[in-house]
């Protein structure tokens, strides 16, 4: 329907343009048999005519050109920006769908697991098994909760506190979060040079931002695989790289993985659990950081998250 109007509204442009040309033709024609009828004008008028007449067609052309153009472009940004409805709505869509599985997948797990413990008589070896799969739902769940709360601050213009860090040890520290939680995975951690370099960072923000690179290096790779976390110091600059042996990400992908909600494939393709909300909290707070994230290929194989942080932060 849309596409008949925006057609109909070019299609009227070029008829009016057309219209307004045949007027001027005719106006034009008219003068001239006036200019021949009246003996006391020169040769100059009628060539002051003729140049009129052009100006005023080159000027019926250009308008229309222009404002043709305009329509067009006009027309363009609404497309665009309606894509981006359709987008932000069909993630949101996306969203509430696995935010309710999320949500109810550990509480229903954690139920099943507390039933058998109290109904069953159960070996030392069951009960712990139980007790440490409800344990990791548990982990599953709460790093779900800070991510909805982080993601709720930022949209609220969270507050930053800025502090000096120690940003090897910080690092240190979140992997072993996510150690104590995936103990069959491993994680390396590669530092050049100093390894008590400082920066100036809102630690708990920096904690989530690895922490979630880490959760995706270890959900979107094989279980054997090796994910490494490498540190370098620049002259004004830290750069953190997290890198995975995984499924990798599609060059098109690139830039929408980093938007609210969005998750690769689609609701009825999916396996891996996840709410699109990791890395758009990690790009948020690069951002904060006056820093940068971005994605590229790890070799041969995954993913390699590069972060670069300023070591100062200039106005914080
Ligand atoms: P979630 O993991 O909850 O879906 P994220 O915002 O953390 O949300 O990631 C968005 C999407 O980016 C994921 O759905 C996944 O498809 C892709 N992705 C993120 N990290 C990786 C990775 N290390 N390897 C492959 N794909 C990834």
């Amino acid at each position: 329907m849309s596409f008949l109007v925006i057609a109909y509204m070019l299609f009227a442009l070029l008829w009016w343009s057309v219209l307004l040309h045949k007027k001027n033709n005719q106006t034009y024609q008219y003068q001239v048999e006036l200019y021949k009828l009246d003996s006391s004008k020169s040769e100059i008028d009628l060539l002051e005519l003729e140049a009129k007449f052009r100006r005023q067609n080159t000027m019926i052309l250009g308008e229309s050109i222009v404002f043709g153009l305009m329509l067009v472009l006009g027309i363009y940004f609404l497309y665009r920006a309606y894509q981006r409805v359709i987008l932000a709505s069909q993630n949101q869509k996306n969203f509430l769908l696995s935010i309710t599985h999320e949500l109810k997948s550990p509480l229903a797990s954690n139920k099943l697991a507390l039933q058998t413990l109290s109904k069953r008589k159960l070996d030392n070896h069951q009960q712990d098994e139980l007790i440490q799969m409800g344990l990791a739902e548990n982990e599953r769940l709460s790093t779900l909760v800070n991510n909805l709360l982080m993601s709720a601050r930022l949209d609220q213009n969270y507050q930053f506190h800025f502090s000096n860090t120690e940003i090897n040890s910080l690092i240190r520290e979140s992997i072993k979060k996510i150690q104590n939680k995936y103990p069959e995975r491993k994680i390396n951690i590669i530092s050049n040079g100093e390894t008590n370099v400082e920066i100036e960072i809102d630690q708990a923000a920096l904690d989530s931002v690895i922490s979630n690179l880490l959760d995706n290096a270890i959900k979107y790779s094989p279980n054997q695989s090796a994910i490494r976390v490498s540190v370098k110091e620049w002259k004004t600059n830290i750069e953190i790289e997290v890198l995975d042996e995984g499924i990798g990400i599609d060059q098109s992908e690139r830039k929408l993985i980093f938007e609210q909600f969005y998750r690769v494939g689609n609701e009825q393709t999916r396996t891996s659990k996840g709410t699109g909300l990791g890395l758009f909290i990690c790009a948020q707070i690069i951002k904060a950081h006056q820093g940068q994230i971005n994605v590229t290929n790890n070799e041969p194989q995954g993913s390699k998250f590069t972060i670069l942080l300023p070591k100062k932060q200039t106005n914080a």
